[in-house]
């Protein structure tokens, strides 16, 4: 890779940082079209935060991903919110216009567009999400704004509660909150058209768990789990022997990623090499 004077930076903030897939996807999509553009990872830590912010200005950088733990606190630093990520109430990518910082949410954005494009639209589905954090939050949003009904079950259930009422507050739908254990979870997917796992729950290096096994899965149901490494995740093969229709984790991640890519660049994304780009990087 030649490096000129010309290059545009883009970057992917985090604490840790070091198991992003961001660089691999972005740095293989530049390459593709012949961009100017490179991507790095940055780590850091949550006391430096605004340094690393005041710094996206200082050195011109032209785009940040963010990621844990800074996609809450981020938003302070920036010039405006776009209209969804304030209601998720976390940013997890910037973009800088001549010095003014926009941020926005693609998770939300990415996971919805991973649905359409196998043919899947959320209104009036019934939707059982498990887990309420960061993920939960911008998926229960989008959702929500389509226009689905919600079943939120968490294992801490007052975060399920806050989550619910937030998403009803700005978009009138009527969320379920539930604690999430057996009893709650077997009714749910029994009424459910659509089960998202938004929890930690089988991601490596714990690969054989899963919260929910084929039995309390229907083959008419579509299964997402959002955990992406392992890209085959416990769920997924448990959703596989019930029959239903699964979508990876990885999808969601390279549509944010697309979309981030989009903005960046003003560039259509060669989703194609991105997918690729993922997919070695996790078979390694
Ligand atoms: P987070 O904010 O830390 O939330 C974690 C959630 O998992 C909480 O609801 C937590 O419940 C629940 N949880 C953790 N361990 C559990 C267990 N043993 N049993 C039941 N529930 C458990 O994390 P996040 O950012 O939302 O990330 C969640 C998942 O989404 C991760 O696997 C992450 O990789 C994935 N993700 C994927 C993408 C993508 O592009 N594919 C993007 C973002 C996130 P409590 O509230 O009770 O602690």
């Amino acid at each position: 890779m030649i490096i000129s004077g010309k290059v545009k930076i883009c970057g992917i903030i985090g604490d840790p940082i070091e198991h992003t897939m961001s660089p691999a996807m972005h740095n293989a999509a530049f390459d593709k079209l012949g961009l100017d553009y490179v991507f790095v990872p940055f780590l850091v830590k949550k006391e430096g935060l605004r340094q690393a912010i005041d710094g996206v200005r200082g050195l011109n950088i032209r785009g940040l991903g963010v990621t844990i733990p800074h996609k809450v606190a981020v938003m302070q630093y920036l010039d405006q919110v776009d209209d969804l990520a304030q209601k998720i109430g976390a940013v997890n990518i910037i973009v800088n216009d001549n010095g003014i910082l926009t941020g926005y949410n693609t998770d939300a954005g990415g996971f919805l567009r991973a649905l359409l494009e196998r043919g899947i639209e959320p209104k009036g589905k019934m939707v059982a999400i498990l887990g309420a954090g960061g993920a939960s939050r911008a998926i229960s949003f989008v959702l929500a704004e389509r226009g689905a009904n919600l079943i939120i079950l968490n294992r801490t259930w007052d975060k399920a509660i806050e989550l619910a009422e937030r998403v009803s507050r700005s978009f009138g739908n009527k969320i379920e909150a539930l604690p999430l254990d057996k009893e709650n979870l077997t009714k749910a997917l029994g009424r459910a058209d659509i089960m998202m796992n938004c929890t930690n729950v089988g991601m490596h290096p714990h690969v054989s768990e899963t919260l929910v096994t084929a039995d309390q899965l229907k083959s008419d149901m579509i299964v997402f789990d959002t955990v992406y490494n392992p890209i085959k995740t416990q769920l997924l093969k448990e959703a596989e022997k019930a029959g239903a229709t699964t979508i990876s984790g990885v999808e969601m991640l390279v549509w944010q990623g697309v979309l981030a890519f989009e903005m960046w660049t003003h560039h259509k994304a060669p989703v194609e090499v991105m997918r690729e780009a993922v997919i070695k990087m996790l078979q390694k």
